[in-house]
């Protein structure tokens, strides 16, 4: 019955270019800013490998902190900025540039030992060529809920919360991060409970998005009421309501998949 929300892309991650590929671009990554450019504008700066685009090989470019001028002139944008500009493909290869140069960053020495590391060969890792160890890119899966409350139809209503720490006056979904030792639905259903004190049941998942802010993997889920009232923990939620579908509050704005839960829920 239910169809997934996720989006299938045609980029495609890998760790070296195919060699039958020969155009290519380069994501230059200004600190956590991208600019996305036919040439590596220094041959000196470092350079990750990201997947295919259209039968484009992609590469990461990281362009150092230490320049006296942004190489970019300032045509540097940031993710959030860069969503729309470009296509939702881009988008993703640009945000894993991010993360994968972010990665290399913050892994130049073993977390172990404390020697320099070494990328791998065979695989997305730094490597300690001392202890052995292996550093992999950071994912961290986070569950986002949209709770429904009665049977559907045009009186169930929905519980949207507006974030503390939200930039925009909007109410969206519930979302935290997955803790070592807890399933999903674990996770969903404890969320829930902390962050607006409702009971939750019938978790189901519905899909997922990359969210490269800075390394998760959203995992989207919805969860029917089963008791309880709204009590906000007051350190991350400033406000809870249920909702009807024809009485919204402002929702966020289509880069999320908070929007595709609620939009997948109006569709119902
Ligand atoms: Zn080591």
């Amino acid at each position: 019955m239910t169809e997934s929300i996720s989006r299938i892309s045609r980029f495609q991650p890998a760790i070296a270019p195919p060699a039958d590929v020969d155009a290519h671009l380069y994501v230059h990554v200004v600190e956590s800013r991208v600019w996305i450019h036919d040439e590596q504008v220094s041959p000196d700066w470092g350079r990750h490998f990201l997947g295919v685009l259209d039968g484009r090989a992609y590469w990461g470019v990281d362009v150092p902190s230490d320049l006296s001028l942004d190489p970019s002139d300032g045509a540097a944008l940031d993710l959030f900025s860069l969503f729309g500009r470009t296509s939702e493909d881009e988008w993703l290869a640009a945000g894993r540039a991010v993360q994968i140069v972010d990665w290399a960053r913050t892994h130049r020495f073993c977390g172990r030992c404390g020697t320099p590391t070494e990328l791998a060969h065979n695989e997305r890792a730094m490597r300690c060529p001392a202890c052995g160890h292996m550093a992999f890119p950071r994912l961290a899966p986070a569950m986002i809920t949209l709770v429904t409350r009665g049977e559907p139809g045009p009186d169930q209503e929905a519980l949207l919360a507006r974030g503390v720490q939200f930039r925009m006056p909007m109410f969206s979904c519930l979302a935290g991060f997955v803790e070592p030792g807890e399933t999903l639905e674990g996770a969903v259903i404890r969320e829930v409970r902390e962050e607006v004190g409702v009971v939750v049941d019938r978790v189901r998942y519905l899909g997922s998005q990359p969210w490269p802010f800075p390394h998760s993997l959203m995992l989207g889920f919805r969860a029917e009421w089963t008791s309880g009232d709204i009590v906000c923990d007051p350190t991350e939620i400033a406000e809870a309501n249920w909702y009807r579908k024809d009485d919204l509050p402002p929702i966020p704005p289509g880069i999320s998949i908070a929007r595709k839960l609620i939009d997948h829920w109006l569709a119902e």
